[in-house]
């Protein structure tokens, strides 16, 4: 199938490693040029070369250093592509995951971390994109968000608490910018071994006293496809979703979680 976006512009933020960083790659794959960013210019650097390796010879990838808690980061991000690419089609939403915890353990500053990281940054990002794709009345926008978002996760409280809201911001904004043509979904990752789920993964096992393989070994029975997901099972749905072929799609919240989610809708 021809996804129909060779040479659309795409912004993936938070893409030096792990989810961000396929959803870039799988883009750059069907050809469309891609803005990665994220906070160390080393990695980053690093991962657009690989990017670009990989897509092939003609393959278009700009890195561009931006802190997503920051504001001014954010326009200058959307800015930069623009100038560099002369239009902007699509914009994935991510970000580094907010402070992990339970109630008890969190203070305001952990809080205030969470939702300038996880719930600001994708408001500001998709602020900053919208009169792009209002101005050509077509757009992509795909919003990272998590299992969390549909089944709270004890000791991720701040992002159970914040990442619901992002999948309310994104159905409003389905509905207000369906006529002009832009298409706002959410996908609902469950667990996919990238870097941070490896250091998740470390630390409940030390909390539990018992081996990093024994705790992955535990959590893959629980989920009824009986493995953790790959980077690149979730980009391939990223990828779709920012596509020319999804264009009856939005204000979806897509669950890829190899079915780990329990409820009726997914
Ligand atoms: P990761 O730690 O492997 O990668 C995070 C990326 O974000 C890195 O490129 C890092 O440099 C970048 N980053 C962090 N803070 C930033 C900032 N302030 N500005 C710019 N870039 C920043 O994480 P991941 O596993 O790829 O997860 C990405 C997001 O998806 C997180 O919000 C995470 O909570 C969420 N998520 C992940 C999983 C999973 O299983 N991996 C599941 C559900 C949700």
């Amino acid at each position: 199938m021809d996804l129909g976006i060779r040479d659309r512009v795409a912004i993936v933020c938070a893409a030096s490693r792990g989810l961000g960083k396929a959803a870039a790659a799988g883009l750059a794959r069907e050809g469309a040029r891609v803005v990665l960013c994220s906070r160390e210019q080393a990695r980053l650097e690093s991962a657009a070369s690989e990017i670009r390796a990989a897509a092939g010879s003609d393959a278009a990838v700009l890195a561009c250093l931006a802190d997503l808690s920051r504001d001014a980061d954010i326009v200058r991000l959307v800015d930069t592509a623009v100038q560099h690419f002369g239009r902007l089609d699509i914009l994935i939403n991510n970000a580094g995951g907010p402070p992990v915890g339970t109630f008890p353990g969190l203070d305001d500053g952990a809080w205030q971390q969470g939702v300038e990281l996880t719930l600001l940054s994708t408001i500001r990002c998709i602020r900053a994109v919208l009169p792009h794709m209002l101005r050509q009345r077509w757009g992509r926008i795909v919003n990272i968000t998590s299992i969390a978002a549909r089944q709270p996760v004890n000791d991720l409280i701040i992002s159970s608490t914040l990442r619901p809201g992002i999948l309310g911001l994104s159905k409003i904004l389905a509905n207000q910018y369906g006529r002009e043509g832009i298409l706002v979904n959410c996908v609902t990752p469950g667990f996919i071994l990238t870097d941070r789920q490896k250091e998740i993964s470390a630390s409940r096992a030390a909390t539990r006293g018992i081996p990093v393989e024994q705790y992955i070994a535990e959590l893959s029975g629980e989920i009824p496809l009986q493995r953790l997901g790959r980077p690149e099972e979730l980009a391939d749905v990223i990828v779709f979703l920012a596509s020319e072929r999804a264009g009856y799609v939005t204000g979806a919240a897509i669950g890829v979680d190899g079915g780990l989610s329990k409820g009726l809708l997914s």
